[in-house]
C-alpha cells in the first residue's frame, strides 16, 4: 500500500535523471537496510517551487515567458545549498534529482547543508548579457521568499557564472535594503566571493586523481586524460591534470571534440575559449567525432558536461581504468555494473565534484563572518576535506566490498538518516 502511494507521488518528479537518482538510492538503501520510514521521506523533496515569469527581449517590444524552479530536498541538516542551472530542457524532475544529489554530496564531505537546486528553462547561449540579467533578476524576485542566507543559498551550475551570482546578490540585497553577500556563493571576489571558488570543482576533482591512480597502479606523470566538457568544471580539471604532469589527450565542448596524442596545451585551449566562447576552431589537435571521445586510448576519463552520457554502450567501449565524474549524474544505473565488471575505478559525482560546494561553504562562512581567507588556506582546506572524504569512502568500499558510488552514498545517506532519526517527527 505504502509503495503504491509512493509510485503516484514520484510521478510528480518524473524525469530520466530523477528515476536514475531514485533507483540508485533504492539500491543503496536496501543494501544498508535503511529504515523504510526514513527512506520514504528521502525519496521525494521536502519543498519545491515552480514559477513562470516574463522577460523583455532586447527588441523592447518582445516579451517571452519562461519556467523557473527551485527545489529543496532536505531541511534537516541546516540551510539548503545548490546551484542554479540555465538550460533549454531543464524541468522540475531534473532539478529535484539534482537537489537530492546535493544532499548526499554535502553529507559525504561533512558540510552543514541539505541539498537544493534551481533552474530556468532557457538557452543561455541565445541570450544577450542584458537579457540574461533581466531573466536572473526576475527569477530571483519570484523565488525571493524561498531563499535566504540562513534558508537556501544558491550558487553557479550549468549555464550560470559569477556574473549571474553578482546579479542575484544585488537583486536580493536591493529588496532587503542592505548588502547580503551570504545569500549566494560563487560571486566575484569584489562582492565577497571566495578566492579559488571558480577553479574549486575542477581542482578538487583532480586532487583525487593521484589517490585513485595509486589504487589502480597508474603512474600520474604522463597519465593520459580525456575530459568531456570545457565549462567551469572541465576546463579547470583539464588544467589541474596538466599541472600534475598528466597528458590531456582529449577535450570537448558542445561544439566539437579535439584529440592530440602528445597532449593538448590546456592553457592555450582556455585562452581560445575565453576569446571565442567555444572550442570549435581551436587548432591544438585533430577534430574527432564527439561520440568517439570516450573510446580514446587513455588512463583517466573525466565526464564534466551533462548527465546520462555514460550509457551501457559507451561503458563497453571505455579503455580507461579510472573515471572521475565531474558532471552530476553522468553514468546511467545500467552502465555502472559494466564499468565495475571491467575493473574501471569510478569516483562518483557526489564525491568527485564536491569541491565546488565545499569552497561555496567556505565562501558562505567568510561572508557571515566578514573575515576572508587567503587562497593558500582555501586550497589547503579543500584538499584536506576531499582527501579525507575519499579515504573514508574507500575504507567503506573495502569493508562492504562495494564500488565507490555505493560506499559514498552509504556514507551520505547514513549521516542524513541519523540526523532525521535524532530530530524525530514533528509534531
Ligand atoms: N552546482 C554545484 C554542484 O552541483 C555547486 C553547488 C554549490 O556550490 O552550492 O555541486
Amino acid at each position: 500500500m505504502k509503495h503504491e502511494i509512493l509510485d503516484v507521488v514520484t510521478r510528480e518528479w518524473d524525469s530520466a535523471l530523477y528515476n536514475q537518482a531514485v533507483s540508485t538510492f533504492n539500491r543503496v538503501a536496501e543494501h544498508m537496510g535503511l529504515d523504510e520510514n526514513v527512506a520514504e521521506r528521502l525519496r521525494v523533496p521536502q519543498r519545491a517551487m515552480m514559477v513562470t515569469f516574463p522577460y523583455r527581449l532586447d527588441d523592447y517590444s518582445e516579451v517571452e515567458s519562461v519556467f523557473g524552479y527551485r527545489v529543496q530536498h532536505v531541511l534537516t541538516m541546516g540551510p539548503t545549498k545548490g546551484g542554479i542551472r540555465y538550460a533549454p530542457d531543464v524541468n522540475l524532475g531534473e532539478v529535484a534529482a539534482l537537489a537530492m544529489l546535493m544532499t548526499w554530496k554535502c553529507a559525504i564531505v561533512g558540510l552543514p547543508f541539505g541539498g537544493a537546486k534551481g533552474g530556468v528553462r532557457i538557452d543561455p547561449f541565445n541570450l544577450s548579457r542584458t537579457e540574461k540579467q533581466r531573466v536572473t533578476r526576475r527569477y530571483i524576485t519570484e523565488i525571493i521568499n524561498f531563499i535566504g542566507p540562513n534558508k537556501d543559498i544558491p550558487a553557479p551550475d550549468m549555464g550560470t557564472d559569477a556574473q549571474v551570482m553578482a546579479w542575484i546578490m544585488d537583486t536580493y540585497s536591493q529588496q532587503i535594503g542592505h548588502s547580503v553577500p551570504a545569500i549566494v556563493t560563487g560571486k566575484p571576489p569584489a562582492l565577497g566571493g571566495s578566492e579559488a571558488r571558480r577553479e574549486a570543482t575542477g581542482r578538487g576533482l583532480v586532487s583525487l586523481l593521484p589517490l585513485a591512480a595509486h589504487h589502480r597502479g597508474v603512474k600520474v606523470e604522463g597519465a593520459r586524460v580525456v575530459v568531456q566538457g570545457f565549462g567551469n568544471v572541465g576546463r579547470y580539471a583539464a588544467l589541474a591534470a596538466s599541472e600534475l604532469g598528466c597528458t590531456v589527450v582529449g577535450v570537448s565542448d558542445h561544439t566539437c571534440a579535439i584529440y592530440n596524442r602528445s597532449g593538448i596545451d590546456v592553457a592555450d585551449a582556455m585562452a581560445y575559449v575565453e576569446k571565442n566562447r567555444v572550442l570549435e576552431g581551436f587548432q591544438g589537435g585533430d577534430v574527432i567525432d564527439g561520440d568517439d571521445l570516450f573510446k580514446l586510448d587513455c588512463d583517466v576519463i573525466i565526464p564534466a558536461a551533462i548527465g546520462g552520457v555514460i550509457t551501457p554502450e559507451v561503458a563497453e567501449e571505455i579503455t580507461a581504468s579510472i573515471m572521475i565524474e565531474g558532471a552530476n549524474g553522468p553514468t546511467t544505473p545500467l552502465a555502472d555494473p559494466i564499468l565495475n565488471d571491467k575493473g574501471v575505478l569510478v569516483v562518483p559525482d557526489v564525491l568527485a565534484n564536491a569541491g565546488g560546494v565545499t569552497v561555496s561553504y567556505f565562501e558562505w562562512v567568510q561572508d557571515l563572518q566578514n573575515y576572508f581567507w587567503s587562497e593558500t588556506e582555501i586550497v589547503g582546506r579543500l584538499r584536506e576535506i576531499m582527501n579525507k572524504a575519499f579515504d573514508e569512502v574507500m575504507s567503506i568500499a573495502t569493508r562492504e566490498k562495494t564500488d565507490l558510488r555505493t560506499a559514498a552514498l552509504m556514507k551520505g545517506i547514513r549521516r542524513v538518516a541519523d540526523a532525521k532519526l535524532a530530530r524525530g517527527v514533528f509534531p
